[in-house]
């Protein structure tokens, strides 16, 4: 799209929703920048995702302010590669200096001048600011207990496309976040003998009273919340947009046929150990559905609003028989299991980022994505100034504050003593 530059006032690293967010603000207000992508705009949404993946907010919701999604019913959940056209759309509405297909390998602090040398797969750029935009889910995490095993075919939750890619047989599905739910569901659905593992999870109702769940966190607040409770920040939520969307039930999942065991132990040799905690994981689910529906009961009253009441949504369905006789353990090889979807979530990568920016454990130290390193700053990070971070709409905000920061510096460094008379 642009030129690449040898210096430049900003450098984005990373052009998916963050980075594209992120050059919208820094037009507006004049910066000098230029978005670097190793792969494609908004990469994640078409590789990195499983083939059915619709996303899990209704289509008025999932998007930035300025536009909505062409062709698309503001109620139905967009297919994932409808999500990244339409990234890439909204780059060029206002031509954003993005350059694809190329590397950022490291980024140094320059010593004794300011800003930072960068070195990428097509040579060095000197920029004054560094945004990392390089995605809250970079590297896929498999525990450290999974089976070292021939047999077995396993992949992470990233690598999962559709069930023809795994072998005849059953498979154990570790992990019941948005990403293992789904993917249970429809393995079980193209007829393979499912085991899901379930650990602690919010599951929040699709829609309740006539209005999306999207809706209710947004009026009540919790988007917006600034930081997530003691013990519940590592906390998966379990929503669905597929098939028209629909709330995620791990009672209904159990009669559909999908078999459900608590959080995976250990292996030994064929054998899966599960902890005695799925009825625990359940009812804690239960209780945060419930939470909601309660809040949602209470803004309705106290705001005189006229939505149809929903009393079933309280009725639960009865808890199946792998809830209240829960598997301890399983052989796989007896019950037939040729595969594991580890859907275990993600973690950060920024060992090309060297600046002192990051604690002990190589957690990025900031406030709202300004970080403890003059000119880095950090986007699209969970829990990054609010719990929508992560999410379409909410790192558009996120991008406007670090903007508007960058601004606000550039400001002090343009500032001259007036001439003496
Ligand atoms: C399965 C799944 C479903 C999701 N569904 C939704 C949803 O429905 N709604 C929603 O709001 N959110 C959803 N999310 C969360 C979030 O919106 C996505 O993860 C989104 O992709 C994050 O955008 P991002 O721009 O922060 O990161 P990414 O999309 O990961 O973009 C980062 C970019 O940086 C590039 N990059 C990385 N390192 C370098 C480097 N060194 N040099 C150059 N480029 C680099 C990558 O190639 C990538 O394109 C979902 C997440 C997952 C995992």
């Amino acid at each position: 799209m642009t030129e690449m530059k040898t210096e430049i006032d900003t450098l984005v690293i990373g052009a998916g929703q963050a980075g594209v967010a992120m050059s919208e603000h820094l037009s507006r207000l004049d910066v000098p920048h230029l978005v670097l992508e190793k792969n494609r705009i908004a990469e994640a949404w078409r590789s990195g995702r499983w083939d059915s993946l619709v996303a899990n907010g209704p289509a008025w919701h999932d998007r930035f302010p300025g536009m909505a999604f062409p062709e698309c019913a503001p109620d139905s959940f967009v297919a994932k590669e409808k999500v990244a056209d339409y990234f890439v759309d909204y780059a060029k509405k206002f031509h954003a200096p993005i350059r694809t297909g190329v590397e950022v390998l490291r980024v140094e602090r320059n010593s004794g001048r300011a800003g930072f040398t960068v070195q990428t797969s097509e040579g060095v750029i000197e920029a004054q600011r560094i945004v990392a935009a390089t995605g809250p889910f970079q590297k896929p995490v498999i525990p450290a207990i999974a089976p070292r095993s021939d047999r077995l075919k396993q992949i992470h939750s990233a690598e999962y496309r559709n069930p023809q890619q795994l072998p005849e047989g059953g498979v154990l599905v570790i992990g019941a976040g948005s990403s293992g739910v789904q993917i249970a569901d429809e393995l079980q659905r193209a007829g393979k003998t499912v085991w899901l593992s379930v650990g602690p999870h919010d599951r929040p109702p699709r829609a309740y009273r006539n209005r999306d769940f999207c809706w209710w966190l947004g009026v009540l607040g919790m988007w917006d919340a600034a930081a997530s409770q003691p013990g519940k920040e590592h906390v998966t939520i379990a929503v669905s947009g597929a098939r028209g969307g629909h709330t995620v039930d791990f009672r209904a999942l159990a009669a559909q046929g999908v078999n459900l065991v608590g959080m995976t132990q250990a292996f030994e040799g064929e054998t899966v150990t599960f902890q005695p905690d799925l009825a625990h994981n359940i009812a804690r689910g239960d209780a945060s559905y419930l939470a909601l529906l309660d809040a949602a009961d209470a803004w309705i009253a106290r705001n005189g609003l006229d939505l149809p009441e929903e009393p079933e949504a309280r009725h639960f369905l009865p808890d199946p028989d792998c809830v209240t006789h829960p598997l301890s353990e399983l052989n796989l090889a007896s019950a037939g299991v040729n595969s594991i979807i580890w859907a275990t979530g993600y973690v950060a990568d920024y060992s090309w980022l060297q600046v002192d920016a990051f604690d002990e454990k190589g957690k990025p130290q900031h406030h709202r994505g300004v970080s403890a390193e003059a000119g880095v700053y950090f986007l699209g990070l969970p829990w990054l100034s609010r719990r929508g971070s992560t999410f379409i709409w909410g790192v558009w905000h996120d991008a406007k504050y670090i903007a508007d920061q960058i601004a606000i510096q550039r400001q002090y460094q343009s500032y001259q003593t007036a001439p003496h008379s």
